[in-house]
């Protein structure tokens, strides 16, 4: 079907032309022969496009090659709020006098920015050098997807994205950075992708969680916070272990890297080093509450804070999660493809990134039924922060409350959370808490669907001025509100 629009679209392009030099007296015919450029047609000025993510942002409908030579069409996506940087996307190559019909896309994902701002096709060609030959030119107002019906029949609940921002950076001589030096971006590589498979197969579906990052397309490089000849380490190792403080100096580069490229763009920092050293079997490191927020045992310095953590709904402050960060081993050393699969990579990053929403290690259930169920306000008593029981001496490594539920398989009786990372449920205690805490994450969106407030009016400057004595909002990307709902 596509084959056939194809060729009829090239005989009608000959045939016009066809006509036309018929029609056109000689004096005129060779000027409009030097102004036969190859074009591509698209939006006429700028025009709002409503999408879910998932949805695609169309390329130029239709390429025309008008001349007599072979073109080459390049289609190039501008700087934008929702991709970052501007980059090549695609070609189209045209014999002579021919014209193509497109139904090519830029993908959106769960991982793209929600919000609204501008996004500009640009298309040149090889004949025609620096000139846009054509342009689409969107006001993309990138919504959540439709909400996802939880709970039971007695007590619905409609649950909407929650979008966390996240910032990917690289450390100098990891495998992702490659020969790149500090400074520089790179390509994110697997770790996109590993980002993309946390969201689609794991955060999403279960917790209508994901994370976002302002670019899918130039992660920046860092410098090695301990170089080798400080370390005597390779160049992009880290030592993650103990009192070392190199996480948190990885932390504060990739900070001050998208600071500098990005300005504005905030997230949980993703640091990505080459391999840890002198930190045990550690895959990744996250940080998690400060003491005072556990519920009280005997963990030193706990319940401070009642339960502004572990309860309903979760109190927390900016501050509270100011320390966010994950920090993981080169994604060549996490390709291990479990019974789900899925990569040590998906579930590491995603097992991570729980730990910066505040969940701790365990199963994910209140086994000794100490605290009140999810759904319901008042104390939560489950897992590493939340129960009075903590964990086993002298190791502290285990729950103690977990032990009530043995194992049997990551169905019935294990999470995300397990200190492997060897599962990917996420259990409803679990999704409240996560849930909670990632609205006070600087940036994060909340999807929910309501009345739109504060989207820039198609009216003039001028017409603004007169009616409101202020200049129309700009056309900076405006975040839809958040509204705290517990
Ligand atoms: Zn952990």
């Amino acid at each position: 079907m596509k084959k056939q629009l194809i060729i009829a679209f090239a005989i009608c392009v000959l045939f016009l032309s066809a006509c036309d030099s018929a029609k056109v007296p000689p004096a005129t015919r060779a000027s409009a022969a030097a102004e036969a450029l190859p074009s591509a047609t698209c939006t006429a000025g700028l025009t709002r496009l409503d999408l879910r993510i998932g949805g695609g942002i169309p390329w130029p409908s239709i390429f025309s090659n008008t001349t007599s030579s072979t073109v080459r069409f390049t289609v190039r996506l501008a700087k934008s709020w929702f991709f970052g940087p501007a980059r090549d996307i695609g070609t189209v190559t045209l014999p002579p006098h021919t014209g193509r019909i497109s139904s090519s896309v830029v993908l959106t994902f769960l991982h793209t920015p929600l919000g609204v701002g501008t996004v500009v096709i640009e298309v040149r060609t090889d004949r025609t050098g620096a000139k846009i030959i054509g342009r689409c030119d969107y006001q993309l107002h990138l919504l959540a997807p439709l909400s996802v019906e939880v709970g039971t029949v007695l007590r619905p609940e409609k649950r909407w994205l929650y979008q966390v921002p996240v910032r990917l950076c690289a450390v100098e001589g990891s495998e992702l950075a490659g020969v790149a030096k500090p400074g520089q971006t790179v390509l994110p590589g697997q770790l996109l992708k590993t980002l993309e498979d946390v969201n689609a197969k794991i955060w999403y579906p279960q917790a209508q969680i994901a994370f976002s990052t302002a670019t899918d397309y130039a992660i920046p490089v860092i410098a090695d916070p301990s170089p080798p000849s400080v370390d005597h380490a390779r160049l992009g190792d880290l030592e993650v272990g103990g009192p070392s403080i190199e996480a948190a100096e990885a932390r504060d580069l990739c900070r001050q890297a998208w600071q500098d490229r990005f300005p504005g763009r905030v997230g949980i920092p993703i640091v990505n080093a080459r391999t840890f050293v002198f930190s045990g079997d550690t895959l990744g490191v996250s940080p998690g509450p400060a003491a005072g927020l556990y519920v009280h045992s005997r963990r030193s310095g706990s319940g401070l804070r009642g339960d502004d953590l572990c309860g309903s709904p979760v109190r927390l402050t900016p501050d509270d999660v100011s320390a966010s960060m994950v920090v993981m081993v080169d994604q060549s050393r996490l390709t291990l493809v479990g019974v789900d699969g899925l990569t040590t990579a998906v579930r590491e990053l995603a097992h991570e990134l729980g730990h910066n929403l505040f969940l701790g290690h365990g199963n994910g259930f209140d086994d000794d039924g100490n605290g009140r169920p999810a759904g319901i306000r008042g104390p939560k008593r489950y897992d590493e922060y939340c129960d009075p029981a903590w964990l086993i001496p002298p190791q502290n490594l285990d729950n103690v409350e977990d032990q009530a539920t043995p194992f049997v398989n990551c169905a019935t009786s294990s999470s995300l959370m397990n200190r492997f990372a060897s599962c990917t449920e996420l259990r409803p205690l679990q999704v409240e808490t996560a849930r909670g805490v990632a609205l006070v994450i600087p940036g994060t969106v909340n999807g929910t669907e309501s009345p739109v407030v504060g989207f820039a009016s198609p009216i003039s400057r001028s017409r603004h001025l007169r009616r409101f004595g202020t200049p129309p909002p700009s056309r900076e990307p405006h975040i839809m509100p958040i509204r705290m709902r517990h």
